[in-house]
């Protein structure tokens, strides 16, 4: 007999129970019906994402899809404390308002309160998700204590004894005073990123005492160290400098056990026995934070490809961290999709061809590009730094030297670039912003193919490619590695676009996808990607310094011969690309510095590179960008709603079906998420 069990994300054994994402929640199913943008406010839309052939899995693959994504989504809370130590406390309260006021909710400053929620909610913190920069609310300090004091108490997140009122007061100047907090990341160069920096990595050291510490405990001339700082908080107990373990049991243990408990049923389920093993040994990490266990685990993971449903789960990307070192907590599941994946394969099968053939120096090219296994995939489920903001495409590990010698893969998160693309066309932008006709022409017939290959390579083969040289320390570029890292990434799939060996094997019909790429490379590295930016602030995001620093350089390097060309028309600024072939060995000439400055460890002409074409912007063009895209009424950024997944569940509980409905219902989400998978203690 089968028992009917749905659930919104969590199994209830035993207990019919629907949850369903919010209260204006609907099923779209039919192609014509999916509506992709479900919320819009400030410089956000929400989109959903779907699920192609979802219903075609076998029933085995869907339950281990399920079990994947319940502990994707149990470690939200450890990421919303890592991003800033009080965002538990502010999105507990943010909770309790919305669930429990009751003043009027449909006054403007109610109105003005519910955007900052989104806003906080989108972000997982109060500190914008790409600016890194504090956002304060658009209501006064006098309504938030009337929105506290008019909510229920018992719903409030009270330390103690604490009363509304002291609550109210600790809270105030955190939300509202700009200046406190200010930044989460702050790589402004000759502060003390450190202190600067609001995350919670780190408190009560400085960067000089973090950087002693490291280096007294990790060993240069190791060739296979592990990645030392990866999961825990530094700080300094009895005057000394600490570390504290994230782990079961340790900092994080209540969130980090539910996570543990989902993947024990995921390793039950795995699809083959070295996929058990290696689900094994992350379960063995997040109980004893041991990094040794972390690094056996991805080389077991980075080996076991060509299976059909995959993940990420743990402490993966270093960007929040100034330093470089501490990771935020992520996930991903995902399922392949077997004919984009071909595409991949194509790239991956010929990836020491690439290698061989790259203009860096030959010291500095892999004698063996290792497995490097790409995948076309659609995303199940977000969760951590990867909700609701998702990247696009993702290669992991991200220790070297396992790159090196176990490999590494790289997926392109498929459902999630159609959506973004299906909503961007006809938006009015490339009308907007391209230099001309045959330029946009260009971009509607090979923009979409020239997007994913480019994001194929970069993932592919781009991370993949080149080598440190002997004795080079990892992490030498500190602040600058990661821009530096994108721009390696970046160069190498560039550069190769519009080489004749992408039409020899099938990838390309012509040029024209790289043209389109490079047109639209520069344009956006030059003009349009500043929209995202505050009038008068620096780039800070690295992917963003990355596309400023090349479009800048090969701007400058290729100005004798007019390779690029600014153009005013009727008072707005154009680039136009007149020679692709000289720009392709500008790009060349680049990937070869800066693959150099990789690996020599150059931190000098790194903070030179990026400091000089990555980081500023020219105000009075900023100012024109901005005034002109404000008048296109569109969201520099987007993220996602995740989908539900209902269960159908056997008499023994054991997960028989899933289904999956879509949720439109962005802030509905986000509640349901707070009720559900809040593990950590708000003080
Ligand atoms: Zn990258």
């Amino acid at each position: 007999m089968k028992k009917y069990i749905l659930t919104g994300m969590i199994a209830l054994m035993g207990t019919a129970l629907f949850i369903s994402c919010g209260p204006s929640e609907r099923k779209e199913t039919a192609d014509d019906e999916f509506t992709y943008e479900v919320d819009r406010f400030e410089d956000i839309s929400v989109l959903k994402y779907r699920l192609p052939a979802f219903d075609q899995l076998t029933a085995g693959e869907k339950e281990f899809i399920y079990y994947l994504s319940e502990a994707a989504l149990c470690g939200r809370d450890i990421l919303w404390d890592q991003n800033f130590k009080y965002n538990l406390l502010i999105r507990k309260t943010i909770e309790a308002i919305i669930d429990t006021y009751g003043g009027d909710r449909e006054s403007d400053e109610y109105r003005a309160f519910i955007t900052y929620a989104k806003r906080v909610f989108f972000a997982n913190g109060i500190h914008h998700h790409y600016s890194n920069d504090k956002f304060v609310p658009g209501f006064s300090e006098d309504y938030f204590a009337q929105l506290v004091s008019g909510s229920d108490v018992a719903r409030l997140p009270l330390a103690g004894d604490q009363t509304v009122d002291e609550l109210t007061s600790f809270l105030t100047p955190i939300l509202f005073d700009p200046v406190l907090y200010a930044k989460k990341v702050d790589q402004t160069e000759g502060t003390d990123m450190i202190t600067s920096s609001a995350n919670n990595f780190y408190e009560g050291v400085t960067q000089a005492e973090v950087e002693e510490y490291y280096a007294s405990i990790a060993d240069p001339s190791d060739p296979r160290p592990v990645s030392w700082g990866l999961n825990s908080k530094v700080t300094k107990i009895d005057g000394k400098v600490t570390e504290i373990p994230w782990k079961s049991g340790g900092m994080y243990g209540p969130a980090i056990e539910r996570i543990v408990l989902w993947l024990e049923k995921a390793r039950d389920a795995a699809l083959s026995e070295t996929q058990k093993e290696e689900l094994g040994l992350l379960i063995d990490y997040y109980r004893t934070a041991d990094l040794g266990t972390w690094d056996d685990y991805n080389v077991m993971w980075a080996g076991n490809t060509g299976l059909s449903v995959d993940y990420i789960n743990g402490f993966i990307e270093t960007y929040g961290d100034p330093m470089g070192m501490k990771a935020t907590w992520e996930a991903v599941v995902q399922y392949k999709d077997t004919e984009a994946s071909k595409r991949t394969a194509l790239i991956t099968e010929n990836a020491q061809w690439f290698e061989d053939h790259s203009p860096v120096d030959p010291q500095y090219r892999k004698e063996k590009v290792t497995g490097v296994a790409a995948s076309v995939i659609n995303v199940a489920m977000l969760g951590g730094d990867c909700y609701p903001a998702s990247p696009l495409g993702i290669n992991l590990p991200n220790s070297n030297w396992i790159r090196a010698e176990a490999g590494s893969k790289s997926v392109t998160l498929a459902n999630i670039t159609d959506a973004k693309d299906i909503v961007a066309r006809g938006s009015g932008f490339m009308e907007e912003f391209a230099f001309d006709r045959a330029e946009i022409d260009r971009a509607v017939t090979y923009g979409s193919l020239s997007d994913a290959l480019h994001t194929d390579m970069h993932e592919c083969i781009g991370h993949a490619s080149g080598k440190l040289a002997p004795g080079t320390d990892p992490n030498a570029l500190k602040n600058y590695a990661s821009p530096l890292e994108e721009m390696r990434a970046d160069l190498f799939a560039l550069y190769f676009m519009m080489d004749p060996k992408m039409a020899e094997i099938g990838l390309v019909p012509s040029d024209e996808p790289a043209k389109a790429q490079y047109d639209n490379y520069i344009r956006n590295g030059f003009l349009t990607q500043i929209v995202r930016i505050q009038p008068g602030k620096d780039i800070e995001q690295a992917h963003m310094r990355c596309r400023s620093a090349i479009a800048h350089w090969v701007y400058e390097k290729g100005k004798a011969e007019n390779v690029i060309e600014v153009v005013k028309r009727d008072g707005k600024t154009f680039v136009r690309v007149n020679d692709y072939e000289k720009l392709r060995g500008l790009f060349g000439e680049m990937l070869k510095e800066v693959q150099r400055i990789k690996s020599e460890g150059d931190f000098a002409a790194g903070k030179e590179m990026i400091e000089n074409y990555g980081v500023k912007i020219d105000q009075e063009l900023h100012a024109e960008i901005l005034a002109r895209y404000a008048k296109l009424n569109l969201a520099p950024y987007s993220g996602f709603v995740n989908p539900m997944m209902i269960t159908i569940t056997d008499r023994n509980g054991r997960v028989k079906d899933v289904q999956i409905e879509y949720c439109s219902d962005y802030l509905g989400q986000m509640m349901e998420y707070g009720k559900k998978y809040s593990f950590l203690q708000a003080w």
